[in-house]
């Protein structure tokens, strides 16, 4: 979507820090971090929100959460743990409207 910030990024027409790349996602840090490691995890492809994903979205959604434990582990180091957080739609706090997930870590997290 040419209107979409982290389409823009994915497209690298907008600059990021990047974490991890391939063919289908993209993970950079969080420009306001909320913890010590904040990384959010993009699909390339545009899907406004987990709410507008279908069932035929089940297994890049899949593979989307398989890349954050790849990214957790291998990249980020985060062997004591981390939070996993899917923002949905306004009411949900989402201000990106290309679905993303973020990884919160580097400190005890409380609810
Ligand atoms: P949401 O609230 O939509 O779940 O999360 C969007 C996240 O994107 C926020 O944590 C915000 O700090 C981050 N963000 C917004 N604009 C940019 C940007 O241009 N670059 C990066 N790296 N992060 C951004
Ligand atoms: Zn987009």
């Amino acid at each position: 979507m040419s209107d979409c910030l982290f389409c823009k990024i994915a497209d690298g027409d907008i600059p990021c820090n990047k974490v991890y790349e391939d063919d289908d996602f993209l993970a950079f840090h969080d420009i306001h971090p909320k913890a010590p490691t904040h990384v959010l995890v993009i699909p390339k492809v545009h899907i406004a929100t987990l709410a507008d994903a279908t069932e035929q979205d089940a297994a890049l959604l899949g593979s989307m959460m398989d890349r954050v434990r790849h990214i957790a582990d291998e990249a980020l180091h985060l062997d004591a743990g981390y939070r996993v957080v899917l923002n949905v739609r306004e009411g949900g706090g989402q201000e990106v409207m290309h679905i993303h997930t973020h990884i919160l870590g580097g400190k005890k997290l409380s609810f």
